[in-house]
């Protein structure tokens, strides 16, 4: 412990890192979470991939500004912090064990900057106990903080959040969009990438492309690979196309897997309270 003279308060060197994603829920958990941990040592940092939206940027510096609460920016350099570089080396863009973009953009930087005494915060809400049981199963080490879904939070709470800070909320919830990830998520369905389409024309003949130079379409049906040149425009339905967030998480587990641990995890969560659930030694 040391004397944060300052603040008059006696500071822990603990770390508490805040994974912010220019998303309303991970930036209502950060604030939540700055008040909470005052006397430890709190980082906000937020993983750039630069398919994110460029107002992502300024939503950023709104609310460091708003909240006098700075926040660092890290990212895969040798990716060049890009989607697409990572889909040219794999030479694969998603499949039923997940996408790789955010193994290697999301999770792997949060690996290589996490340590294991750092307590983590995750925006998940309300209504994502089943990302919080995923990242539990996936993610036995972390010390992580659901603050938000631990204290009943849900999006649209975290939508009024950044409404009362007075800040714009970040474009892509005003065209509809129901979180922050790439403009054009690979996570996404056919109804989804009709109106990235409309959108974003020039993110969805990028895609377009590189599905066909690599010849691996994300969206099929039952009778094989739908490629994005070849997406009918009135297929698939937005609302139910949507992809997940993206997080830091990579809560992706088989499913074979998920259903033997789901009870087990269930247990856990109405077991304790809602606090930072310590990582478990392996
Ligand atoms: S938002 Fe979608 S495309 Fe972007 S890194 Fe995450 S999964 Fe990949």
């Amino acid at each position: 412990m040391s004397e944060d003279l300052t603040l008059g308060l006696v500071k822990s060197n603990r770390r508490v890192i805040s994974w912010f994603s220019c998303g309303a829920s991970s930036a209502f958990a950060t604030y939540l979470a700055r008040e909470k941990y005052l006397t430890h040592t709190f980082e906000a940092v937020y993983c750039r991939v630069i398919e994110e939206h460029s107002d992502n940027l300024r939503f950023l510096s709104d609310f460091e500004i708003r909240c006098d609460l700075p926040i660092k920016i890290i990212g895969d350099e040798r990716r060049n912090y890009s989607i697409f570089d990572v889909f040219n080396a794999r030479r694969f863009i998603k499949g039923p064990t997940g996408a790789p973009c955010t193994t290697v953009l999301k999770k792997n930087v949060r690996k290589a900057y996490e340590k294991l005494s750092d307590i983590q915060i995750f925006g998940y809400t309300k209504e994502e106990g089943n990302r919080v049981e995923r990242f539990l199963d996936a993610n036995s080490s972390v010390n992580a903080d659901f603050i938000l879904f631990d204290e009943g939070y849900t999006k649209k709470d975290c939508i009024e959040f950044i409404k009362d800070l007075n800040i714009e909320i970040p474009v892509m919830y005003k065209l509809g969009y129901n979180n922050n990830n790439c403009v054009g998520c690979v996570k996404g369905g056919m109804g989804y990438w009709n109106k990235i389409r409309v959108d974003f024309p020039d993110a969805f003949n990028k895609m377009a492309k590189l599905e066909r130079q690599i010849g691996h379409a994300i969206n099929k049906d039952k009778n094989g690979p739908v490629f994005l040149d070849d997406l009918n425009v009135d297929r698939g339905r937005f609302k139910t196309d949507l992809p997940s967030d993206c997080g830091f998480a990579c809560e992706w587990v088989s499913t074979e897997l998920l259903k033997k641990r789901t009870k087990e995890i269930r247990k856990l969560l109405l077991k304790e309270p809602a606090n930072v659930r310590e990582r478990t030694e392996v």
